[in-house]
C-alpha cells in the first residue's frame, strides 16, 4: 500500500507569518494522507516546531556535508533543523542554476546519506511535448537523476511538466496516466517490482482544490507536489481532503 502524500512547495515565500498557515494546516494531519510542507530553508526549524502531524522538507541541498560553499546548506543541515525531506531537481533549480542530472543524482545521494527522503522531480518542457519526446525525456531523466540503491522509504518521484508550472494549464488526465505509468515501469523495471510498485509517485503543476479529486483518480498518482496552492490552508486543506 502507497501512502498518499501531498507535499506543499512554497518555494521562495513566506516569512514568520506563514507559520500561522502551518498551524492550520494541522487540521489534516489526522487524515490518511501524510502531508509534507517545504518551506523555504529560512522557516525549516521554526516549521518544524510549529507543524504537528506534517512533515518538513528542504526545497535543495548541495552534495557535501559541509565545506566552503557560501549560501549553499548540506542535507545534514537539513536534517538537523528538522527537515525528513528534500526536494531535489526541481525545474526552477535546473533551470535558475543549471542543475544537470548528475548533480541532481549526487544531492539525491547526499539526501539519503543523511536519512532524508528525496522528492526527485522530473517534466518535459512544451517544446519537448510538442517534439513527442516526453517519455524519453523524462527516461533520460529518471535514470540519470536518481542513484542506485533506491527504496521506497527514501524516494519519491514527482512529475512536474514545466508548462504546467504556476500556469494553470494541466495535462490531460490521460497525458499524467500514460506518464505516471511509465515512470512505474521504468522503477519497477530497475529497482524490482517490490520497490518499483511502493514508491510514491506525485504529480504537480497547477494543482488547486477544483481540479485535485480528477487528478487523484488517475493510475499511479499517489499525492501531489503543490505551488502556489499550498501557501494557504484555505487551498492547501481541500486538496489533502481530496486524498483522504
Ligand atoms: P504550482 O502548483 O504553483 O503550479 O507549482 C507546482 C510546483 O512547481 C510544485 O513544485
Amino acid at each position: 500500500m502507497r501512502r498518499k502524500l501531498a507535499a506543499g512547495n512554497w518555494k521562495m515565500n513566506g516569512t514568520r507569518a506563514a507559520l500561522d498557515e502551518l498551524a492550520a494546516m494541522g487540521a489534516a494531519a489526522e487524515g490518511a494522507a501524510e502531508i509534507l510542507v517545504c518551506p523555504p530553508a529560512t522557516l525549516i526549524a521554526a516549521a518544524a516546531q510549529t507543524a504537528k502531524g506534517i512533515a518538513i522538507g528542504g526545497q535543495d541541498c548541495h552534495p557535501a556535508q559541509s565545506g566552503a560553499h557560501t549560501g549553499d546548506l548540506s542535507a545534514p543541515m537539513l536534517a538537523d533543523a528538522g527537515a525528513s525531506y528534500v526536494i531535489l531537481g526541481h525545474s526552477e533549480r535546473r533551470a535558475d542554476h543549471g542543475e544537470d542530472d548528475q548533480l541532481i543524482r549526487e544531492k539525491t545521494r547526499a539526501a539519503w546519506d543523511a536519512n532524508l527522503t528525496a522528492v526527485v522531480c522530473v517534466g518535459e518542457t512544451l517544446d519537448q511535448r510538442e517534439a513527442n519526446n516526453t517519455l524519453d525525456i523524462i527516461g533520460g531523466q529518471l535514470a540519470a537523476s536518481i542513484p542506485d540503491g533506491a527504496t521506497a522509504h527514501r524516494l519519491v518521484v514527482a512529475y512536474e511538466p514545466v508548462w504546467a508550472i504556476g500556469t494553470g494549464k494541466v495535462p490531460t488526465m490521460e497525458q499524467i496516466g500514460e506518464v505516471h505509468g511509465f515512470i512505474r515501469a521504468r522503477l519497477e523495471r530497475r529497482f524490482g517490482a517490490g520497490v518499483g510498485r511502493s514508491t510514491r509517485l506525485l504529480y504537480g503543476g497547477s494543482v488547486k482544490p477544483g481540479n485535485a479529486a480528477e487528478i487523484f483518480a488517475v493510475p499511479n498518482v499517489d499525492g501531489a507536489l503543490v505551488g502556489g496552492a499550498s501557501l494557504k490552508a484555505a487551498d492547501f486543506l481541500p486538496i489533502i481532503e481530496a486524498l483522504n
